[in-house]
Order: C-alpha cells, then sequence, then structure tokens
C-alpha cells in the first residue's frame, strides 16, 4: 500500500509508504535504514589516505592468497566425498579457484583501491555488484549462473579482509534498521542488539532460522517484503513493525509520533511482566509447569538467567560452527559449553548435537556438505552427524567435558530410526571412554540422552524411541513443516503454516502420551512453547515443560498463572474432537479471553 506517488527522479519515496510483509519477532525499530545490497552482510566502508593505498593492496593480495589456500584444501578434502559429489563439488571449487587465480573481480577490485581509494572490503562489494549488473544485462543465463560464483567469491574475500575481528555493523549509526533481500542465520548472529534497531528482507518465513534468531535476540523483524528493496533507500526513516508486519518507509509526524507511543508502552509492559520473575510457574490449580530458555548464542544465557529460566531446554550448537572456514576443535568447544553450564549455576542445560542443513548452513563444514535438491528432506542434523562421526565424537566428548561443569542432557536433532539412537549411543560411549583413559574430567555419569520428536514417522514411532532414550522434545517447528509440507522458511507458503492443524495436535498428543506412559520427560522447545496463545492447549494437553526464547518467557508464565490446568484439559479434549484449524483458533482464543 502506498499513500503518495514517489519522486518521479530516482523512484525515492519521500511520502510515507507503507509495505507488508510476515511479522516474526514482535516489537517496533524505528530509525535510518541501511540496505545491504549484495546480500552479504554489513562491510566497512572508508576512503583511503594516499599513503595507506600501498597496504592496503597487499592486505587485498594477502585476502586473496588465504582463499586459494582455503580452496585448495577445501578441494583435497572433497576428494574422500562418494563420488558424485566429489565430482560436483570439485567443479565448484575449480570455478573459484579460477577466479582468484586472476578475473575481472581481482583487476576491478584493485583498481577501485587504487583509483577510487575504496578500502578493499568496500572495493570487493562494489566491483561485485558492478560485475552482478552488467552479467544481468546480458541476459544470459550461464552469465548468470556465475555470478553466483563471484558472490561466493566475494564473500570469501570479504571474510578473509574483515577477519572475526570485525565488528560487523559497527560503524552504522546506532538505532540502524538492516534492510537486505536475504539475512541468514549467520548473518543475524552478527548483529548487537544495542545497535540495530531491527530489520526486513525479501525472502523469509515465519519458521525459518533467522526468524528465530530474531526473536532470540529481540530484534523487530518482518520478512517477506516483496517490494523492500525497490522502496526502500538507505538513510531513509522506516519503522518496522514486528506485530503487524509492516514496514513503513519515510512515516509521517502522526505515524512516528503512534508508533512512538506504542514503543514505549511495550517497554513499560515488560516492566510490567518482570514483577512475574521472583513468582512460582504454577497454574491456579497448582500444576507446576516447568519454563527452560532456548538458548541460539552464548550471550543469551545471561538473559534466561535475568528472566528465571528453569534451565536451558535446547542449546543449539550451530553458532559454534558459523561465521567461520574452519571446525570448531574439542576444546575450544568444551570451553564454550563450559561458559554456558557454569553460567545457568547448577540448573540443568540441554545440548542439542549440531543441526546443520536444510536453511541452515555452516561454511565451516565446506564441501563436507552440500544441500542437495531438496535440502529439508536431505543430509541434515543427525545424519550428517552420523555421516561424519568424527565430528560426532568431537562434539559429544566436549559435551561430556562441559558436563564436569554442571548438569547436562545430551539431545539429538531430527532423529527418523532407532538405528541413529543406537549408532549415536555408541558413538558418545567410546567419546566417554576416550575421555576416561586420557583423565579427563567429564560428567560422572553418562548424562540424559534424548531425541527431538520432529518428523511425523518419529512421533508416531514414539513408543518405540521411548524404549530407548531418556527424554523427548518435541520440535513443533520441524513437526508442522513435515507433516503439512509446508517449507517453514518460505514466505510464499507461510500462510498455510498452521500451528493448530489437527494433525500436528495429534502427533503432539500421541508424542505426549506415549512419554507418559514410558516416564520418560518431554518438553516442547518448538516456538509453539514460547507463545501465550498456546500455552492453555500444550498444558491441556499434558505437557509440563516448555522451552522458549527468554524473551518469551515471562509472558507464557503470566499465562501459566492464569490457568486452571482442568479447565485447559477439558478445553483440550474438546479441541482434540474437531477436524478443522478455523474452529480450534476459536476455542483457543474464546478459552484465553475468558481467563
Ligand atoms: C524445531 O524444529 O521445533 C526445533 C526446536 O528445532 P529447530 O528450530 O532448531 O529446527
Ligand atoms: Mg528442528
Amino acid at each position: 500500500m502506498r499513500t503518495k506517488t514517489p519522486n518521479p527522479t530516482d523512484g525515492r519515496e519521500t511520502e510515507e509508504v507503507i509495505l507488508n510483509g510476515l511479522g516474526v519477532a514482535a516489537g517496533i525499530a524505528i530509525g535510518p535504514a541501511h540496505v545491504v545490497e549484495t546480500g552479504f552482510a554489513q562491510v566497512p566502508e572508508y576512503v583511503l589516505t594516499p599513503d595507506a593505498l600501498e597496504e592496503e593492496k597487499l592486505r587485498f593480495a594477502e585476502a586473496v592468497a588465504k582463499a586459494r589456500r582455503q580452496l585448495r584444501k577445501l578441494k583435497a578434502k572433497s576428494a574422500t566425498l562418494p563420488d558424485a559429489a566429489a565430482e560436483e563439488i570439485s567443479y565448484l571449487l575449480d570455478a573459484h579457484l579460477a577466479i582468484v587465480g586472476g578475473s575481472r573481480l581481482l583487476r576491478g577490485v584493485e583498481q577501485r583501491i587504487t583509483e577510487e581509494r575504496l578500502n578493499a572490503e568496500w572495493a570487493v562489494q562494489a566491483e561485485m555488484t558492478a560485475i552482478a549488473q552488467h552479467f544481468a544485462a546480458m541476459d544470459d543465463p550461464y552469465l548468470a549462473a556465475r555470478i553466483q560464483d563471484i558472490r561466493d567469491v566475494g564473500a570469501r574475500l570479504i571474510r578473509n579482509l574483515v577477519d572475526r575481528k570485525f565488528q560487523a555493523y559497527s560503524t552504522l549509526p546506532s538505532d540502524s534498521v538492516i534492510l537486505a533481500e536475504e539475512i541468514t542465520p549467520a548473518d543475524t548472529a552478527l548483529m548487537d542488539p544495542r545497535r540495530i534497531a531491527g530489520f526486513a528482507t525479501t525472502l523469509g518465513g515465519a519458521e525459518g532460522h533467522t526468524a528465530i534468531m530474531a526473536r532470540s535476540l529481540g530484534l523487530p523483524a518482518v520478512l517477506g517484503v516483496s517490494e523492500l528493496l525497490r522502496r526502500v533507500h538507505s538513510g531513509q526513516t522506516v519503522i518496522v513493525d514486528g506485530n503487524a508486519g509492516l514496514v513503513i518507509v519515510e512515516p509521517s509526524q502522526e505515524t512516528l509520533a503512534r508508533y512512538q507511543d506504542r514503543r514505549a508502552e511495550m517497554v513499560a509492559e515488560q516492566q510490567q511482566l518482570r514483577t512475574l520473575i521472583a513468582l512460582p510457574s504454577r497454574t491456579r490449580d497448582g500444576v507446576a509447569v516447568a519454563l527452560a530458555a532456548n538458548v541460539e548464542l552464548p550471550h543469551e544465557i545471561a538473559a534466561a538467567v535475568d528472566v528465571g529460566a528453569d534451565g536451558i531446554g535446547l542449546l543449539r550448537t550451530e553458532f559454534q560452527f558459523m561465521n567461520r572456514e574452519d571446525l570448531p576443535t574439542e576444546q575450544e568447544q568444551y570451553e564454550t559449553l563450559r561458559d554456558v553450564v557454569e553460567g545457568m549455576n547448577g540448573r540443568p542445560v540441554t545440548l542439542r548435537t549440531l543441526d546443520i542443513g536444510g536453511e541452515k548452513l555452516a561454511s565451516a563444514l565446506g564441501p563436507r556438505f552440500t544441500p542437495g535438491n531438496n535440502p529439508a528432506l536431505g543430509l541434515r542434523a543427525i545424519r550428517l552427524s552420523l555421516r561424519e562421526p568424527k565430528l560426532l565424537e568431537t562434539q559429544f566428548a566436549a559435551m561430556l567435558r562441559a558436563g564436569a561443569h554442571g548438569p547436562v542432557r545430551i539431545l539429538l536433532p531430527m532423529v527418523a530410526n532407532i538405528e541413529e539412537v543406537r549408532r549415536s549411543r555408541e558413538i558418545l560411549q567410546r567419546a566417554g571412554r576416550r575421555l576416561a583413559r586420557r583423565r579427563v574430567p567429564m560428567a560422572p555419569d553418562l548424562p540424559p540422552f534424548g531425541v527431538m520428536i520432529e518428523i511425523p514417522g518419529t512421533a508416531l514411532a514414539a513408543d518405540a524411541f521411548a524404549r530407548e532414550c531418556d527424554f523427548f522434545a518435541l520440535g513443533t517447528n520441524d513437526l508442522i513443516q513435515y507433516t503439512l509440507a509446508i517449507d517453514r522458511g518460505d514466505e510464499q507458503v507461510a500462510h498455510l503454516y498452521e500451528p493448530l492443524h489437527p494433525a500436528v495436535l495429534r502427533l503432539i498428543q500421541f508424542t505426549t502420551q506415549a512419554a507418559m506412559r514410558a516416564r520418560i520427560p518431554l518438553s516442547v522447545c518448538g516456538e509453539m512453547a514460547g507463545d501465550a496463545r498456546y500455552t492453555a492447549l500444550l498444558i491441556g494437553l499434558g505437557i509440563r515443560e516448555l522451552s522458549m526464547t527468554p524473551a518469551a518467557l515471562l509472558r507464557v508464565k503470566n499465562r501459566v498463572r492464569m490457568l486452571d490446568a482442568l479447565s485447559a484439559r477439558h478445553r483440550a479434549d474438546v479441541i482434540m474432537d474437531q477436524s478443522d484449524s478455523g474452529r480450534i483458533a476459536s476455542l483457543i482464543d474464546d478459552f484465553n479471553d475468558a481467563l
């Protein structure tokens, strides 16, 4: 929706424009727009002094040399892959090696450093954009495919240049709002909420990992805004309304004032919720509901402790593999996990093994991992870990060592068959024996060993899985995706992603009952757990542990304390007899409204 016409000279809007998308992380961000042009996260931009040019050219040459070494190393490693994959990757890596061996990209960057005095990162970014535009104008499908190679190599060069010391977005004015075609979970991990007010993108669905990261960082976000990059320019004032799913460009004074008031109200509401921190999470009829935290990045431990979480119900270890080119060592992984365990001060921490794949990618795995044609159904999570047993054993060893510092549980993602549990357990035991031989301190006993229930087939076989493991974690995000065949990260089908579909609820109920019969603990750690709208239903189905982003915990606790578990059970019984999600939604909303 646009309220006035754009400026005819450059398409830049000067009047208020309202764009629609998916509100994936609540809150309101107001600030100057920063448009990320090429899909690569923010790079530092500065003009060089004439005497710094030689040094900058040298810095660039070193980044190129490093890229060559990395690519050769990747190529050597790829030789160990099965034939078809090795051939495909080697072809791709050859194309990349050719680019870093001498190409328009390299020449263009050098020229921009010398003639325009751009710093090297900026020069790579600018040259990549120029080449992409040039190729796109030629309308040749072969060249169009090469653009991706140039982008990949450009991104690698930038990563090498900025190194990990670079504080992403640190040069932006505070309260900047990031706008991009796509923001990956790894990009999100680089955002500092003290500096970035929020973000919006053209691509991405509500339950994709980028959306989850936004919620956990407390960054208001709107994804799937189709016209975004055509309508907004860096520097314009924008509002991101993560509740309503709107991006408002150049808001009028009146709109701005209205949003500033709303933002102040939301801050006041959060303050009000803080009065619940010291109060127990118990329903009105005395049923205790444990509320744990999901953690994406280690610094969230402070937030989990701050809101009084009962533990960490899900630590996604993917962050240890993001934004880097090499694999983390056992010692490195151990130190990070140890800090988390110590940070939780005796409260249990559930450590999940690597869940890379699908929409979650990690450059560190390099050629070990190719997404395949259907990534959500392909080599991801435990499947990848079992194909790379060394990787899994290293992770287990780090987890066992972290267990010397406090209670931990170990959780396997995307388990589809019993054999995966058995093989993983053997690897865990092997890791334990190796540590014992090395006399390295570790958890006194092997920690509880659990599986994520997030594949419909696994849910339907929950009885069998309950005999093989010590606890269940119900991952509703993937369970919904796979039950309804809706890509959780695709904005085009986001309207069909329905947590209240009877099939999803039946699988949740079936799994919960299997866990009860086997007397093993079950928690829900998908995004449903953090949405207070579903609290009554989940408690009504018999669930007594919920794990969610710390930012949602007090709102859910508030809901738990308003509820009567018995009435929630009666309402759940009625709901489970329904066949359409619309009717289920009104039965839930009526119940909630009457609280
Ligand atoms: C889930 O699928 O619900 C889950 C918690 O795991 P992730 O979101 O990391 O896939
Ligand atoms: Mg999952």
